[in-house]
């Protein structure tokens, strides 16, 4: 009888520590005073996991609580999932993009078709980082556009409020902007991308990197355009490591 209550539960509870981690979680963060009546007290909490960074972590999940099922614009009428975003809350690195597409309005979750598997190749094998513990992945807009079309800036307009957020909650220590539209939207400025890829702004006092988009790649890869990539994300690489000494 008992096994037959607790099966459910402990499902639900599976259900909900995957929902954690698609949001980023690596670890669950907990009050002191849960444990008050317990008969063990509770350990020294790591230096890893500082209150400010649950805060940090809250603060995410609030951005997303706060879009909740939204229907802000147009885009939200031909959308299967939200995308908002997936990596460490906690990333000095976040990658922001144009917008989901069939694979990842379908999935939830952002760059898992073809071009997300560029960009993990970009991160994991260019950069020789985790791409899950290193990184957060977003993008401009949070639905599909049909038929992969850019985003319509009435779409950005409703949405950006959202990127910037979670650009606030994050703090990274470098944003990547991948390609044109994601580059534009956050210099507020129509970018030419072929020109102005490899040059460092500042988005709100944080470091910010312009390069071509991974479906750029894709559809142009020239010895060219992917050297251009390897050296845009070594200069990422270098500001990193400078920023951690
Ligand atoms: N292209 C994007 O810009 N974002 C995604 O999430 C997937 C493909």
């Amino acid at each position: 009888m008992e096994t037959f209550k607790r099966e459910p539960l402990l499902r639900e509870l599976k259900n909900y520590l995957i929902h954690l981690k698609d949001l980023g979680y690596t670890e669950i963060p907990c009050e002191a005073d849960l444990f008050a009546n317990a008969e063990i007290a509770p350990q020294q909490s790591h230096s890893s996991t500082p209150s400010n960074e649950m805060a940090k972590n809250k603060s995410l999940i609030a951005v997303q609580e706060e879009l909740g099922d939204c229907t802000r614009c147009k885009l939200s009428k031909g959308r299967k999932n939200i995308v908002f975003g997936s990596g460490n809350p906690n990333a000095d690195l976040v990658f922001v993009g144009e917008g989901p597409g069939a694979d990842e309005d379908e999935q939830g979750l952002p760059f898992v078709g073809r071009a997300g598997k560029k960009l993990t190749e970009i991160i994991e094998k260019g950069m020789g980082l985790n791409r899950e513990k290193d990184t957060y992945i977003c993008n401009i807009v949070k639905c599909r556009p049909p038929g992969n079309r850019d985003p319509e800036p009435d779409e950005i307009a409703a949405c950006k409020p959202f990127l910037i957020q979670q650009l606030k909650a994050i703090k990274p220590k470098v944003i990547v902007a991948l390609g044109r539209p994601a580059s534009s939207t956050l210099l507020g400025r129509n970018v030419p991308i072929v020109k102005e890829r490899g040059t460092w702004h500042e988005y709100e006092g944080i470091k910010l990197m312009l390069t071509f988009h991974p479906a750029y790649l894709i559809r142009f890869p020239t010895l060219e355009n992917r050297r251009a990539v390897h050296d845009d994300v070594k200069k990422v690489l270098k500001v990193l490591k400078e920023s951690q000494r």
